[in-house]
């Protein structure tokens, strides 16, 4: 089948709820999510589905024709694990947008997969309940994308990622068969655990079409404690000791980061090696937690509970990123390592930097060890791209000599292929090749993503 024939078919197979984009104008901008070295070509359609029968009837379709489909939620990723090739159509999830039903007693939401992150959040605030996973594209970020990139956050030292809050789903296989995994209840071990399966399969598995997830009570308003330190050593060390105080953030900043922060807005941390940011919502004292850092060998440490100061204190964090894209061409890494071994890779990070001549910033989640190395290089130097793509590979090397792996949680997509293949064992390999197989026989569903 040519192009204009796949289009025309689709118009015939698809009902009259779908609409089906193919004005190359448009078409581009479905293409590719947030990672710049990722390939991407414009896709022959891209198919806006309203209804779960659309995406069955697509892949039916798609599937009976060899025709790849790349799912796409709010585009936001970060491995380029969305974007579309020029033989692939693009299954867009975004109008898929309802919350289906909010049942507070049981404390469960049921959603279609379009629906943004920080959409639900709110709508279970109004009734004192949170959807707790808190990734920082949150109020751009679909729950689909989100659980099928198993998304983490800054709560996750204390809540866990996404897939610890995902209960059920319906799915659309390849085939376009529809199935319903999990259960809506909290504890459900009566088939294998193919909801968890699905969960960070990156569309390579199936099209997630309704989620249940959990919801919880509204944590209380949280005290802040900030700490300075003279190094990133000194702030590593204190952090593994601060997670006896329970912490629903636990927040690391090295010194490249702070720099790139205080040109841009001073916040008074210039003269700071590395700090620590963390925060509590069980309504604890922070006495206790602050010594304890002045005794580390903290510079200065402080907490406040008043909700007034909490943005000012978390705002070192939340400028981390943009105040490094003001800077030039950001190229953002993701990986974990173990808590004792933070401080390690910030000093492998620093030699592949000087290695490089690129500055490589690095803050991240300190709680959970999991670090957002971040390359800036000059706008239009290919040269310095080329060197920061290097970097980028070496960063990972690095985490994966430590006894960490490859992405904590924006995934691997197409761009971590080869270096999750390094770290995944030959059976293993095997087996995710094997389950491929199953799930998806004909090989359409987001083809060279994810496995290796
Ligand atoms: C500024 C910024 C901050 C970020 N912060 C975080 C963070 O704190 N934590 C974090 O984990 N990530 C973060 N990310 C990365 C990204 O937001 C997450 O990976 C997010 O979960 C992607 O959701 P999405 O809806 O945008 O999915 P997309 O980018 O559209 O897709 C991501 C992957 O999921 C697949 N997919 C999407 N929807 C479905 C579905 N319904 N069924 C099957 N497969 C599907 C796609 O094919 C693709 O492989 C950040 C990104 C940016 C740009």
């Amino acid at each position: 089948m040519n192009n204009d024939e796949i289009i025309s078919a689709l118009k015939s197979t698809l009902g009259a709820d779908a609409a089906i984009v193919t004005d190359p104008t448009i078409t581009p901008s479905y293409s590719r999510d947030q990672a710049p070295f990722a390939e991407a070509a414009a896709p022959i359609a891209v198919v806006l589905a309203r209804s779960v029968e659309t995406i069955s009837q697509l892949l039916k379709f798609a599937h009976d024709n060899s025709i790849p489909v790349v799912t796409r939620g709010g585009g936001s990723g970060l491995a380029g694990g969305a974007n579309s090739s020029a033989d692939s159509i693009v299954l867009s999830l975004e109008k898929m947008n309802e919350i289906l039903e909010i049942d507070s007693k049981n404390m469960i939401a049921r959603v279609q997969a379009g629906v943004i992150n920080s959409h639900l959040d709110q709508t279970a605030k109004e009734l004192g309940l949170a959807y707790l996973p808190d990734p920082a594209s949150r109020e751009w970020s679909t729950i689909g994308g989100n659980a099928a990139t198993n998304a983490g956050g800054m709560c996750c030292v204390k809540y866990g990622v996404t897939s610890q809050h995902v209960r059920a789903m319906t799915v659309v296989l390849a085939t376009g068969e529809i199935v319903h995994l999990g259960s809506a209840t909290k504890k459900a071990v009566t088939t294998l655990d193919l909801t968890h399966l699905m969960i960070g399969s990156e569309g390579t598995l199936g099209v997630i079409a309704e989620i249940t997830v959990s919801l919880a009570i509204r944590p209380a308003t949280p005290s802040t404690l900030i700490a300075t330190f003279p190094g990133i050593q000194e702030a590593a060390a204190t952090s593994t000791e601060l997670l006896k105080y329970s912490p629903s953030m636990l927040e690391i900043v090295d010194h490249t980061t702070i720099q790139a922060v205080e040109a841009w807005k001073p916040l008074g941390f210039e003269s700071a090696g590395s700090v620590l940011i963390m925060q509590v919502d069980d309504g604890s004292d922070l006495t206790a937690a602050t010594d304890l850092c002045t005794q580390r060998g903290a510079i200065d440490a402080f907490f406040s509970s008043d909700p007034a100061d909490t943005a000012d204190l978390i705002a070192l964090r939340k400028l981390a990123y943009p105040a490094l894209e003001r800077m030039g061409m950001t190229l953002l890494d993701d990986v974990a390592v173990p808590l004792t071994k933070i401080a390690e890779l910030v000093g492998r990070v620093e030699s592949i930097a000087a290695k490089h001549q690129l500055t490589i910033a690095v803050f991240g989640h300190a709680g959970d060890g999991n670090l957002h190395p971040t390359i800036v290089y000059p706008h239009g130097d290919a040269d310095a791209a080329a060197r920061a793509a290097t970097a980028f590979t070496e960063i990972v090397i690095a985490a994966q000599a430590l006894g960490g792996t490859t992405s904590g949680e924006h995934g691997i997509g197409s761009i971590k292929r080869n270096l999750a293949g390094q770290e995944t064992e030959p059976k293993v390999q095997e087996l995710q090749r094997l389950i491929k197989s199953v799930f998806d026989p004909r090989n359409i569903l987001n083809p060279e993503k994810k496995l290796s």
